[in-house]
């Protein structure tokens, strides 16, 4: 097998505040054939997701700092093309964490086939990948979801906010969901949100959700943090749960704000539980089973947004800050 080229995307420099393109370089590699125990794969499609912006920092977290001049890292979806381990032949379709880049090898352990179950491989990066594996453990497992509760979600018209909202439709609730922009609340509609917020389009938060929701809410699942948690916990009933998922509106600022009410969290009897998938990849299983079942009843929808080719992918990242997409972003490589 002769040597090929791939490229991939590296780090170049460290953002302060909201990445530019700037922080991003394309280079290219010569890939060599697979060393024993090993299998090459070539990329099809790879995920940006809001978490990899704090690996852009050098301290220690959940997941080491991505490194200067070294491609970054995440969730990938490929076809393996050549291998040298017994399990994995040309053609199978696999899951990695080699994104970011056009093809690689890697020893075959720390790659996973796929059965698809009907789903379209791409699924596996989004409702059937970390994103609904975030909103299934967080409304499910960390809310403890159950009968009668009113729902709140931000970012809702997100990879995990979708799914969110689908899910708690699928189990009767009343849901209430913010996104920012015309044609992202037009999604909601469609994904059958009872009470739609477009945060882009209020001054006052707490008044949109006490609109919405005038007897309190019972769950939150915080996807961005700030005015929008201040807003939950405002009109939260006693004994709400908050899954906190993630904070998108932190990620860039240099000081931690909020929120600022954080003490009615003690005169409510407010749960807050924050997680992180990581602690949960053992249901990735149920998850995709579950996902196809909705998905071949049509109940649940896995919109995307696709941006075309390795060097779209910073652009790509950027576009989760900037909300300008719909649904699971994606980077279609193959
Ligand atoms: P996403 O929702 O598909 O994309 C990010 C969205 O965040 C944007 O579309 C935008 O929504 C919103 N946003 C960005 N800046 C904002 C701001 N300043 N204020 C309000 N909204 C803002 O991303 P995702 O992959 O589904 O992730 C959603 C959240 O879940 C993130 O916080 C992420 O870190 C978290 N997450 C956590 C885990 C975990 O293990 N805990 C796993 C996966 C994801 P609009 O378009 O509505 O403006």
């Amino acid at each position: 097998m002769s040597a090929q080229v791939s490229r991939e995307i590296r780090l170049k420099a460290r953002p302060t505040g909201l990445p530019t393109k700037d922080d991003f370089e394309l280079a290219s590699v010569e890939l060599k054939a697979p060393a024993e125990g090993e299998v090459q794969v070539r990329n099809l499609w790879m995920s940006v997701d809001p978490y990899m912006r704090a690996r852009m920092i050098d301290r220690p977290s959940y997941a080491p700092p991505f490194q200067l001049g070294q491609p970054l890292q995440g969730a990938a979806v490929g076809e393996v093309v050549a291998s040298r381990y017994p399990a994995f032949k040309s053609g199978d379709i696999v899951r990695s964490m080699f994104g970011w880049r056009e093809s690689f090898n890697a020893p075959a352990k720390v790659i996973e086939k796929i059965d698809l179950r009907g789903l379209p491989m791409q699924t596996f990066l989004g409702a059937a990948g970390g994103p609904g594996l975030a909103a299934y453990v967080g409304l499910l497992k960390i809310a403890e979801l159950k009968d009668g509760d009113v729902v709140f979600v931000s970012a809702a018209s997100g990879a995990v906010g979708s799914i969110v909202c689908q899910i708690a439709k699928i189990k009767g609730h009343t849901v209430i969901a913010s996104t920012g922009g015309t044609d992202k609340c037009v999604y909601l509609e469609e994904l059958g949100v009872d009470h739609i917020i477009d945060y882009k389009a209020t001054k006052d938060i707490p008044a949109a959700l006490r609109n919405a929701a005038p007897h309190g809410i019972d769950v939150y699942f915080d996807n961005v943090g700030g005015a929008h948690l201040e807003a939950a916990i405002e009109v939260a009933r006693p004994f709400a749960r908050f899954a906190l998922c993630g904070m998108i509106s932190q990620y860039n600022g240099e000081t931690p704000a909020g929120p600022r009410n954080i003490l009615l969290a003690v005169s409510k009897s407010l749960t807050l539980k924050g997680f992180v998938i990581n602690d949960h990849f053992q249901l990735m299983g149920e998850l995709a089973n579950q996902i196809a079942v909705w998905f071949a009843a049509g109940k649940l929808k896995a919109r995307e947004s696709v941006a075309e080719g390795i060097d779209s992918a910073p652009e790509a990242f950027l576009k989760l800050f900037s909300g300008d997409k719909i649904g699971k972003m994606l980077v279609r490589l193959g």
